[in-house]
């Protein structure tokens, strides 16, 4: 059988650019790697064989070049190895390829890279917070409690029972890795004995059953401060998880989130409220109680107020959390007009549409003269 064209297999343009190439190799690695295919071994195994070729080709732009003017032809007798004892490493070994080992594409690919032995940093920890908005204006002392791992005492974080080391493993001879034979082609994949560790504890510590780290609940007091607005993030550095083998603690990071208030909208730290002013304060002006955070003070509205009015209050909004100040607060007038009047009112409202010569509607009958109307 004729062998694909390299491009086709890793599904790329003639004119794809080094990145093109390891993104599609990344992907097609994943898909079709062997051990990810546990249960169609055999079939994988070619296929990942093809796509390995493939990028090998690809990805040295002698080769390419060769490639591109020749063909398969070009590339023979150039040492390059076309499937003769042809072996590929485990996946992990194709992301650390490509990526370094960059632990941001474990999180974001969902792949773990190979764990070595030796010190790792403990993880970093988060905690949401919910404070009022008035808590928000003021700040706030509180004390927290943190779910995480602290090292263990007993052992003091190495995991082995007193006065015991570790054995190096014997499955994979330290190296944490370990072959598999399958036809032709050798794979690597992480030692079950030691889980990638190298080294396996014989005589674990009691107390923590030779993770080295055991749960804790960690208090802390915390400050949130004047100023803080949703979403903001408090970092306190090494009160994340306890490290693994003396590696750093992880960091905590707190999370702020700030309640709906009823009655003020935020905007940066501006404040915003609606108030209701009865139409006869719009029209003839008049100091009013406005609600501000924790109390309320006055506000002078002049006559002839119209209805959507903004007025503002200057400082009296969220202080500013980085700098001097503070932000305003705004209220907005409503002009509340009554739907429920007295017949004196009624009457007085008439007379005032009467003197501004302002049409209004007839008053509405009563019960008794629609009964005369109907009956007439
Ligand atoms: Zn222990
Ligand atoms: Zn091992």
């Amino acid at each position: 059988m004729a062998k694909r064209d390299p491009y086709e297999v890793l599904g790329v343009g003639k004119n794809a650019n080094d990145k093109d190439i390891k993104q599609a190799y990344y992907r097609l690695a994943k898909e079709h790697h062997p051990d990810k295919n546990p249960d169609k071994r055999e079939e994988s195994t070619e296929k990942f064989k093809e796509i390995q070729e493939a990028y090998d080709v690809l990805k040295d732009p002698n080769r390419r070049a060769r490639y591109d003017q020749f063909g398969w032809d070009g590339l023979e007798g150039t040492g390059f190895n076309q499937g003769a004892g042809f072996g590929f490493g485990s996946f992990e070994d194709i992301v650390e390829e490509i990526f370094g080992g960059g632990s941001i594409f474990d999180d974001f690919f969902g792949t773990r890279t190979r764990r070595r032995s030796g010190p790792r940093p403990g993880s970093d920890l988060r905690k949401d917070i919910e404070i009022t908005l008035e808590e928000a204006v003021k700040g706030k002392e509180m004390s927290i409690e943190v779910p995480t791992l602290r090292v263990c005492h007993t052992c003091q974080g190495s995991g082995s029972k007193d006065g015991s080391t570790p054995q190096t493993c014997l499955q994979c001879g330290g190296r944490g890795q370990v072959q598999q034979q399958s036809g032709f082609f050798i794979t690597s994949r992480t030692c079950p004995i030691c889980k990638g560790e190298g080294v396996v504890i014989t005589d674990p510590c009691e107390s923590c059953n030779g993770d080295g780290r055991i749960p804790h609940t960690s208090k802390l007091s915390i400050n949130i401060p004047p100023g803080a607005s949703n979403g903001l993030v408090l970092r306190y550095p090494g009160a994340g998880e306890a490290g693994i083998k003396g590696g750093n603690p992880g960091d905590l990071h707190i999370v702020i989130h700030v309640a709906e208030h009823p009655i003020f909208e935020r905007q940066g730290d501006d404040l915003i409220c609606k108030v209701n002013v009865a139409f006869t304060q719009a029209a003839l002006g008049a100091a009013i109680e406005v609600p501000i955070i924790g109390g309320k003070a006055k506000l002078n509205i002049p006559s002839g107020t119209q209805n959507g009015k903004v007025f503002s209050m200057k400082d009296r909004g969220v202080p500013h959390l980085r700098g001097r100040g503070s932000g305003d607060q705004y209220v907005k007038v409503n002009v509340d007009i009554p739907t429920k009047l007295s017949s004196k009112e009624e009457n007085l409202i008439r007379e005032l549409a009467k003197l501004r010569d302002e049409k209004v509607a007839s008053p509405e009958k009563g019960f008794l003269n629609k009964v005369k109307d109907a009956l007439s």
